[in-house]
């Protein structure tokens, strides 16, 4: 009989350790999470549009592909709305990438500018609204870092398919300008960085995104950008939201 109960009791050990075997496998759960921003409607409005896709659709369709990438790069994505027409606030886009202590936000905008080509943009000073100033000196500095790193390799990645408008401050756009820094980027918890892909209302930069296959050139161009600026950031001065 005590050497049935043993054999039980090794048997039920077993079933433990066997049971542990999920804590052990979590070691290849994700490392880092991306916060994923498509753009509009908010409180800033739908967004600009070309002659046959809105920026929002634009947005949207990129930030699908954009998620599977980084996805099956081993990454947790968090979007900050679930259908594609949804109004969120920018404070709520920014609160939703805080909430989910997200690594890094990626912001899908399109322009209407003159000209052509794909920008970025991450804050370098503080901004101020409805009472709030942010973001924080560490979110600015490691914006800037993660910014200058993620908008070179994306670039490089596009291998000239999109002409480089640059790494831009947030000030040189017109709600930046406004308010000191992005709305997003004031109330971001974590390194922000927001991409204006194209010029929506260049009907050339217009058939560019539109073209599936270019959304997805897009968005692995993004993904190679993000993997770029969290492995860079990590080896120069990890922020208290990157974990190593
Ligand atoms: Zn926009």
């Amino acid at each position: 009989m005590h050497r049935i109960i043993r054999r039980l009791i090794a048997i039920l050990m077993l079933a433990a350790i066997c049971a542990g075997i999920p804590t052990i496998v979590s070691a290849d759960s994700p490392k880092y999470v991306i916060c994923i921003d498509p753009g509009h409607p908010s409180e800033v409005g739908s967004g600009t549009h070309g002659r046959h896709i809105t920026e929002i659709e634009a947005a949207w369709q990129v930030a699908q592909r954009l998620k599977t990438e980084l996805q099956a790069r081993g990454m947790k994505v968090v979007l900050t709305k679930q259908e594609e027409h949804k109004f969120v606030r920018n404070r709520r886009r920014a609160e939703i990438a805080n909430q989910n202590h997200a690594d890094y936000m990626v912001r899908l905008h399109c322009d209407s500018d003159a000209g052509t080509g794909i920008a970025s943009y991450a804050p370098d000073r503080q901004g101020t609204i409805d009472g709030v100033t942010g973001p924080s000196k560490d979110v600015i500095k490691a914006s800037r870092a993660m910014g200058a790193v993620f908008h070179k390799t994306m670039v490089k990645s596009l291998d000239g398919k999109l002409k480089d408008r640059g790494f831009l401050p947030d000030t040189s756009t017109a709600v930046g300008r406004k308010h000191h820094a992005l709305i997003g980027s004031i109330f971001s918890k974590e390194p922000v960085v927001l991409v204006e892909m194209c010029v929506l209302t260049n009907p050339a930069d217009e058939k560019f995104i539109r073209d599936p296959k270019n959304q997805t050139l897009l968005a692995k161009a993004m993904a190679d950008g993000v993997e770029a600026a969290l492995a860079t950031h990590r080896k120069v001065e990890p922020a208290p939201n990157v974990r190593p």
